[in-house]
């Protein structure tokens, strides 16, 4: 390999530590895993030897790594990830995930397996046990655990990671299984895509060659009634000849709103296995698993505040550990529990102030700024009006349950246009500009001391 002049592990060191202050929420610990093979023709080739991994890393990451070989090196230099290329060339394991389709899925609907879904990094406790242990059993014993296997709960307790752990295991203890991992979404896009081509054939027997059919959120099937025929009869043709068939859904098959009575009892001919919301010590365990898998450091007491603060749902536990690690990182402090306090009390309080009027955001907003109601809600167009208008926008659409074009007719009858791209320029200046976000976080805790007053 070529390497003009660069030591590999070195650059691999380099290009990690810039990663890590640049993106530390992109960081996983499994990056250590990647080989820096060399520089060639103005790229960077890096080897990862998980498929999942390098797959992640190619859709996610490769403008970010590009990005910090720049820096890293003073060269305009491009990133490729490979993977074990003596496998690649075998026919074996294969994942099929949304995007190596004919009939092209929607972009957003092009799902990914995230390579923190596994087992190894899902916590147990007393309201997924079940669920976990079904999941691993039909990894293992495709076909003949339990068939099918319906996993159901509300959001954010686990679904998908459990979906796609068991995809990944599968994959590798069954080399030569067809699975395939697709959201209902992706599924209904899919069908619609071929009727519409009228390539109907070509799209049932696409899904009718897999081993094992994962589809999350089935309840998304809800009132489609032509996708659930075709949905029928996709599922008699894989149950029948003793594929695995796993689904996951917000409520038990019985209670998906608009399904068909046949489907509902194939549904639930398998096995039905809930989610339930984690109790106090499985939020402390998930908390600490997660932050050592970004390679965070959660002490015990700030783990234990967080989960005593936090019970809604996980992705808002993740959502704490992001917020803790960010504020570290900017302010270039350790994760105590007085910052943990300040932050995530401010949190919790904001998520109270929901009930929070336009009115209440309007006078924290002209305070705040100094500048008259009447220019906030004026045609005028100033630098030093418009910033605080879109603020003002961007709080609205977070802390009440107006509309986009309601939030637009109370700031001087602007359109539902405007309103959102107010909240994406918020959005872009909150990310890039650590002062700017400080400011709005002041804004923030006014709005929740005057709503705390209000409710008083
Ligand atoms: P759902 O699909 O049910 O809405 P997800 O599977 O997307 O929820 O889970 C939301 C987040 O919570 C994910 O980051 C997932 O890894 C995490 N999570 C949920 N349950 C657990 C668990 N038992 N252990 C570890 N992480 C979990
Ligand atoms: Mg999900």
């Amino acid at each position: 390999m070529v390497n003009d002049s660069f030591d590999n592990n070195t650059l691999k060191s380099d290009l990690l530590a810039m990663l890590q202050a640049e993106h530390p929420t992109m960081c996983r610990r499994w990056f250590d895993d990647i080989r820096v093979l060399g520089v060639t023709g103005g790229v960077i080739l890096i080897q990862i030897m998980e498929p999942v991994q390098l797959k992640y890393l190619q859709r996610c990451c490769v403008q970010q790594f590009a990005d910090a070989a720049q820096s890293v090196t003073g060269r305009l230099l491009g990133v490729r990830f490979v993977g074990d290329e003596s496998v690649e060339t075998q026919p074996s394991a294969r994942l099929v995930s949304g995007d190596s389709i004919t009939l092209g899925a929607a972009p957003e609907e092009d799902m990914l397996i995230s390579p923190d879904y596994n087992f190894d990094s899902f916590v147990i406790g007393p309201g997924n046990r079940l669920a976990h242990a079904a999941a691993t059993a039909v990894s293992s014993r495709p076909g003949q655990a339990y068939n099918p296997l319906f996993i159901h709960g509300g959001v954010g307790l686990g679904k998908t990671h459990l979906l796609q752990s068991i995809c990944q295991t599968a994959m590798r203890l069954h080399g030569s299984m067809k699975i395939y991992y697709v959201s209902c979404n992706g599924f209904m896009t899919q069908f619609l895509d071929a009727v519409q081509a009228g390539e109907m054939s070509l799209f049932r027997n696409k899904f009718r060659v897999f081993d094992m059919l994962v589809i999350d959120d089935i309840h998304d099937l809800s009132k489609r009634d032509q996708t659930q025929e075709e949905f029928f009869h996709t599922f008699n043709t894989l149950f029948q000849s003793g594929k695995q068939i796993v689904l996951s859904s917000d409520a038990p098959p019985s209670e998906i709103p608009y399904l068909e009575e046949r489907l509902i009892s194939r549904f639930g001919c398998g096995l039905v296995a809930s989610v339930d919301p984690p109790g106090f010590e499985t939020r402390v365990a998930i908390l600490t698993q997660k932050a050592k898998m970004r390679g965070v450091e959660l002490s015990d007491d700030v783990a234990s505040y967080v989960a005593s603060q936090l019970d809604a749902n996980i992705r808002q536990l993740e959502g704490a550990i992001t917020k803790l690690q960010g504020v570290a990182m900017l302010d270039q402090v350790e994760i105590t529990l007085a910052l943990a306090k300040q932050v995530i009390g401010r949190q919790v309080v904001s998520e109270q102030v929901k009930n929070t009027s336009i009115q209440d955001i309007l006078d924290c907003i002209s305070g705040f700024y100094d500048i008259k109601l009447t220019d906030l809600l004026s045609k005028k167009r100033h630098k030093s009006v418009t910033v605080p208008r879109q603020v003002g926008m961007w709080l609205s659409r977070k802390y009440t349950r107006f509309s986009l074009e309601e939030i637009g007719g109370y700031f001087g009858g602007r359109d539902h246009t405007t309103v959102m791209h107010a909240i994406k320029s918020i959005d872009t200046k909150r990310g890039a500009d650590g002062f700017f976000q400080r400011e709005i976080t002041t804004i923030e805790s006014q709005l929740s001391d005057k709503a705390g007053s209000i409710s008083k």
